[in-house]
């Protein structure tokens, strides 16, 4: 699901996520891990307003394993924990339960002091459209228990999945808007297929994409599309690569549209390998 954010929107899924903190004892903020930085909602930290939390990198089977590890080591230097995962073929999820353990040892500690009853962590996913929230919704509650009714004392019916493993997650995530106002961060959520493709000019995106590689991932692309160096004009590029790929229209030119969705496609799909599009800000 995509959603085209407008002012009103924005207000509403800060309200419902605003509403739920209370409801949880931790966020588990989830992010794309090709753009740790672009698929954060740019409010985050003011709507968090200090709740515990866990960034959760998914995707981690499509981005560049090495700046994945540089990225735990930025938000760790930033007090913030962080784990990487492929919600898809749920890998990683025991990392999640682990590293939130540790997050809210001292508050569970302190509760078991004062001889309150151990109860589960509570948690609830929130991140931008398409960051992967259901996914991962979906492989906990499919790993673990089936869902448990209303939690007592809340008013509102929320469905909890409890898992075996000492954690109830809301069944609803909390959506929350990305930041476009950039360009750059646009054209890196275009590419990733983190915001509707009738947002962009998709062409600009493709272009965006393979000067992206040309710069940090020059290997790449030379392998898949034989460039060592792209030409200025990039007319040239989509008639070359529209040509090699059969990428004719029915009055016998190069298809300008056929070959923007090869290049984003070939991007989506890995096929230059794992990219990362976000690289972490160097120490000052
Ligand atoms: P939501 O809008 O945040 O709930 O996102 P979805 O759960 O619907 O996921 C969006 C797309 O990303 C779907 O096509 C998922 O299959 C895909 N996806 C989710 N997690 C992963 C992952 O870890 N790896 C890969 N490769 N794809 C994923």
């Amino acid at each position: 699901m995509t959603i085209q954010w407008f002012p009103g929107h924005m207000a509403k899924a800060r309200r419902q996520v605003t509403e739920k903190l209370k409801l949880v004892d931790i966020i588990f903020e989830l992010v794309d891990a090709r753009l740790p930085l672009s698929s954060r909602n740019p409010m985050i930290d003011e709507i968090l307003n200090q709740k515990p939390r866990l960034v959760i990198l998914n995707k981690e089977d499509m981005a560049d394993p090495a700046i994945t590890k540089e990225w735990i080591a930025y938000f760790k230097e930033h007090g913030i924990e962080s784990v990487s995962v492929n919600s898809q073929a749920g890998n990683g999820l025991d990392k999640i339960v682990k590293a939130a353990e540790n997050i809210l040892k001292e508050k569970f500690d302190r509760m078991r002091a004062r001889g309150i009853k151990p109860r589960a962590m509570r948690a609830m996913i929130v991140g931008i459209p398409n960051v992967g929230k259901s996914t991962l919704i979906n492989r906990i509650a499919k790993k673990n228990i089936a869902k448990t009714g209303n939690m007592p004392g809340v008013t509102k019916a929320q469905q909890w999945i409890k898992t075996a493993r000492n954690l109830e997650l809301l069944d609803t995530p909390g959506i929350l808007w990305p930041k476009f106002e950039d360009p750059e961060t646009g054209f890196k959520l275009a590419l990733t297929g983190a915001i509707k493709d009738s947002i962009l000019n998709l062409q600009d995106v493709a272009i965006w994409g393979l000067r992206f590689l040309e710069s940090r991932y020059p290997s790449h692309l030379e392998e898949r599309y034989g460039y060592t160096e792209l030409p200025d004009d990039m007319a040239v590029v989509f008639e070359q690569i529209g040509e090699r790929r059969g990428c004719l229209s029915s009055g016998g030119g190069v298809d300008y549209d056929k070959v923007t969705d090869i290049i984003i496609r070939d991007v989506r799909t890995t096929q230059f390998g794992r990219l990362t599009f976000d690289i972490p800000p160097k120490k000052a």
